[in-house]
Parts: structure tokens; sequence; C-alpha cells
């Protein structure tokens, strides 16, 4: 037996994985429960505006630490300390 059955994952090069706080922009779903880390208000779902959350990954050191969610008013209020949300 000869053959070389060694495979590599090539997943890692197509995904990496992110290392740095990052913001997300997202519509807000019924049923959302996410508090503001700002104001500390729910950010609540409505169907007449069309309001939008920030959901930032927060890392330290290379490492995650936790979620925020924020008002995306609250989040251009604080100064988009994750970078501008995508
Ligand atoms: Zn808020």
């Amino acid at each position: 037996m000869t053959a070389q059955t060694t495979t590599f994952a090539a997943a890692a090069v197509v995904s990496p994985t992110p290392r740095v706080s990052r913001a997300a922009d997202r519509s807000i779903d019924p049923g959302n429960d996410a508090v503001c880390a700002r104001c500390r208000e729910r950010i609540k779902f409505s169907a007449r505006s069309q309001a939008r959350q920030v959901i930032a990954n927060v890392y330290q050191d290379g490492r995650w630490q936790r979620v925020e969610h924020y008002h995306a008013l609250c989040y251009a209020d604080v100064g988009r300390p994750y970078g501008e949300a995508v």
C-alpha cells in the first residue's frame, strides 16, 4: 500500500476566522429580545419602521469575548467602536 491518502483541509483558507471585533447591520426580527448596550432598552421589532440593529462581535487579543447589540442610531451615537456596520 503506497497511496498517499493525506488530504489537506482547504476550508481554513476559504473562510478564515476573523479575530478582530466587527459590527453587522441587521434588520430586527419579530420576537427579538436583545438589549441595547448603550441605552439599555429593548431592541424591539416594529412592522412600521425600517428599524435596524447593529450586532457586534467583540474580540480582545484575538479572542472572542461577547456579542453586543445596539440600536443602529445608538451605535452611531457611541462613535462606531467596532467599525462601520456592514
Ligand atoms: Zn439603544
